[in-house]
């Protein structure tokens, strides 16, 4: 599971984290929800390493990733988690093999395996055919799961999303709700994903997690939280369409 405790994270003299504590566990998909500017991001990157908390615990079953008060920090290249941010960002001039297998190659690792593992997170994700293929000749839908295979190719014990779906249009996002959902229950991955969109937080989610300015404002399955709003922030952020 990923467990995370307490996490502050600040920016200079702005507390952007202000205490927040989850657990995921393998299989389950965590959505965080909240208005601009209220730490979804931020908390997504300190997991990843990409921003230093000040205080705090992160830890995956037994391995601690970050604990402020022992000064452990592991570095973002060492936390083997698959990363997905909203602009997929595939390099232009490699192809999908490349693309995917460009991290195991970085990382030292022999040349049979990573033909293996690349192709065999390719096919996870339906793409096998179109190894050989350049970014720009791939739909949006497709790039995509070019970059939830690039993630998934070390086989991480934890996804991270950042509005992974919002590049696609309304049927190809239908879709990948599905498949996204039973690809984190088959690899049973903890997967923790930031949306704007509440109906995919509703279709996603096992649990969702309210945010206000850096605090957890509510959490619970998405029926729960639409049915017994904890608070007038959390009914009022419900009730509206943001
Ligand atoms: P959105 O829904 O708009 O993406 P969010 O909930 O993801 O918002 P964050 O991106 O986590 O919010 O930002 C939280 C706050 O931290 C914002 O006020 C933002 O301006 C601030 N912030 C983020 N990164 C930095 C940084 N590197 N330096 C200073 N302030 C930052």
């Amino acid at each position: 599971n990923l467990v995370i405790t307490d996490l502050h994270v600040s920016f200079g003299a702005f507390k952007i984290l202000k205490g927040v504590s989850l657990e995921v566990g393998r299989g389950e998909v965590v959505v965080l929800l909240g208005p601009s500017g209220s730490g979804k991001t931020t908390l997504l990157r300190a997991i990843a390493g990409l921003e230093a908390p000040q205080l705090g615990s992160i830890r995956i079953d037994e391995k601690v990733l970050f604990q402020g008060d022992r000064r452990l920090d592991v570095p973002a290249e060492k936390r083997d988690l698959g990363l997905v941010f909203q602009s997929y960002a595939l390099w232009p001039h490699r192809s999908v093999f490349d693309n995917v297998a460009y991290g195991l190659k970085l990382r030292g690792v022999d040349k049979l395996e990573i033909a293996t593992r690349t192709h065999d997170a390719l096919k996870e994700l339906g793409l096998s055919g179109l190894a050989e293929r350049f970014p720009h000749q791939l739909s949006g839908g497709q790039q995509q799961r070019v970059a939830i295979a690039r993630a998934l190719v070390y086989k991480p014990p934890v996804l991270l999303l950042d509005e992974p779906l919002s590049n696609l249009d309304a049927k190809l996002r239908d879709e990948a709700k599905a498949w996204l959902r039973s690809l984190i229950v088959d690899l049973q991955l903890s997967a923790v994903m930031v949306t704007h969109d509440q109906a995919e937080a509703m279709a996603l989610a096992d649990r969702i997690i309210l945010l206000s300015d850096g605090n957890v404002v509510q959490e619970d399955t998405p029926v729960g939280i639409y049915n017994n709003p904890a608070n007038i922030f959390s009914a009022e952020f419900f009730g509206t369409n943001n």
